[in-house]
């Protein structure tokens, strides 16, 4: 790939090398999350087998990525090379919801360094960068092999099933390991092993329909929509609506802009391909701000996924000698883009906890407990933040609030500024309140720094 040479970090691919039959750990997945854990332990000097079943660069969702990110990034060690392929930087989010516009700026809170605010990122060569940079830090990456199942009856030594496909062939093998990361994403591999996975809410279960346009004009964080072509020297912004079935957003990206609907599944349940299609196209035309944004544009063919069964979690995220992180523990309504950060930071806690696990191995079962609070902490704000009341099934209130106070003060803000935008956030703003933080912060705290728009400039500004 001709970024990769241009980023000069060359990793030989493990095409054809011999896949060894023991290993310290076996991470499942190459998304942010596995490639974040692999990335960490190899660091520490573990052996790292890490499974990827696609050929990257691979296609995914979530292009919209929140500063948070930097600080794990810098974990890692990566943040030069992510800095070097020049996504395009985001400002902050312009969100109309119900009839009210709000914008959110990063610099707000304390995020002003021009280097490390949001981004918008093609997600594949994003999670490529950090793959090949796990690879670099020492993790043995196989891509086209794909794990079936892991056999936990030794509790010391589990044993990953394999399906090797490199080469075009079939081999099914196995390796064994003292720790097992699954970062397989949605596929949840652990999860379903386990039949431990549960959907957030009976009654509202989202979904995603997206799709990819050429030529879209973009919200600047000025509040003008630009041309494309602007996009590297007018900070975009992430722009969000609700709409009569759910909620929209609106990237831009370098060569392209991502647009996709959030919505009750009933709506379109029973529709074929076609009928989707022809669904998501037309209300992309008819939304106000999405259907000014998208005149120019026109759709890329072939290019509309679909994702059902949204916001679910996982009744087991951790065990003496396994961990499931990012979207293989649990996924979020991705209204406020955290599921990127939410992967790094989940594999930090297990990169922690399995580090710590085989420094004092008596105390596995102690440090896995931690992992497993962090994470159901993490998760648990995430889902109030996003859903609202109905996303408290399965969220420890005691984990939330313990969280929130133990949050930088920024970030916290931040949270609370975005959760004012939707109508959504009811559950944590009471959570807020029992944890006493607009005691201690005052009353409108994270509310003072979120500008109410009353008019958006949707001309196309003079050209440069
Ligand atoms: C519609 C939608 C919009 C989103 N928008 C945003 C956004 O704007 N910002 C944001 O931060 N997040 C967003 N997200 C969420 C984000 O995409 C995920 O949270 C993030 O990708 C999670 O990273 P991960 O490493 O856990 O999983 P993934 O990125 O899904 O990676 C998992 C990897 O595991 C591999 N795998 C699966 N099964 C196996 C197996 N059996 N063996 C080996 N490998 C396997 C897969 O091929 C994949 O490469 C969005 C999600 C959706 C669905």
């Amino acid at each position: 790939m001709a970024w990769q040479q241009k980023n000069g970090f060359h990793q030989p691919k493990e095409n054809s090398a011999p896949i060894p039959g023991r290993c310290d750990v076996v991470v499942i997945g190459g998304g942010p999350g596995g490639s974040s854990a692999a990335t960490r332990l190899a660091r520490q000097g573990f052996h790292v087998v890490l499974f990827e079943k696609e050929k990257f660069p691979r296609p995914q969702v979530g292009e919209s990525i929140i500063p948070h990110m930097w600080r794990y990034a810098d974990l890692l060690g990566a943040t030069e090379k992510i800095q070097q392929e020049r996504f395009l930087a985001k400002a902050g989010g312009i969100i109309a919801w119900d009839g009210r516009i709000h914008q959110l700026r990063f610099s707000s809170f304390g995020y002003t360094d021009p280097e490390r605010v949001g981004l918008h990122v093609e997600r594949d060569i994003f999670d490529d960068i950090l793959l090949r940079h796990a690879a670099g830090c020492g993790a043995q990456v196989f891509e086209e092999v794909a794990v079936r199942q892991v056999d936990f009856s030794d509790a010391q030594w589990p044993v990953v099933d394999y399906m090797d496909r490199r080469g075009g062939g079939l081999g099914q093998r196995s390796i064994a390991c003292r720790y097992v990361v699954d970062a397989s994403g949605h596929a949840a591999l652990l999860a379903h092993q386990f039949n431990a996975r549960r959907l957030v809410s009976q009654e509202v279960n989202y979904l995603g329909l997206w799709g990819y346009y050429k030529n879209s004009l973009y919200l600047g964080a000025d509040r003008q929509s630009h041309p494309p072509e602007q996009a590297p020297f007018v900070k975009s912004v992430t722009f969000i609506t609700s709409f009569e079935d759910g909620w929209i957003w609106h990237i831009i990206l370098r060569e392209s802009t991502s647009v996709g609907l959030v919505m009750n599944r009933g709506k379109v349940r029973g529709m074929g391909k076609e009928v989707q299609e022809a669904y998501f196209r037309e209300t992309c035309a008819s939304v106000p701000i999405i259907r000014e944004l998208l005149a120019p544009a026109t759709f890329i063919e072939g290019s509309l996924f679909f994702r059902p069964d949204y916001s679910y979690y996982s009744e087991k995220v951790t065990g003496e000698n396994f961990y499931c992180i990012g979207d293989a523990g649990a996924f979020v309504d991705p209204i406020f883009s955290q599921g990127v950060v939410a992967a790094m930071y989940n594999a930090a806690v297990s990169a922690w906890a399995i580090q710590s696990s085989f420094a004092k191995e008596s105390r596995r079962a102690f440090y896995s407990k931690v992992a497993e609070n962090s994470m159901l902490q993490y998760y648990g704000f995430s889902r109030l933040l996003a859903l609202g009341d109905f996303g408290s099934e399965g969220v420890d209130p005691a984990l939330v609030k313990a969280m929130m106070r133990a949050f930088r003060r920024n970030e916290l803000e931040l949270a609370l500024a975005a959760a004012m935008t939707t109508s959504r956030s009811g559950n944590l703003h009471r959570m807020a309140r029992e944890a006493g933080i607009y005691e201690e912060f005052g009353e409108d705290f994270g509310a003072n720094k979120l500008d109410v728009i009353t008019e958006l400039n949707l001309q196309p500004p003079v050209p440069w």
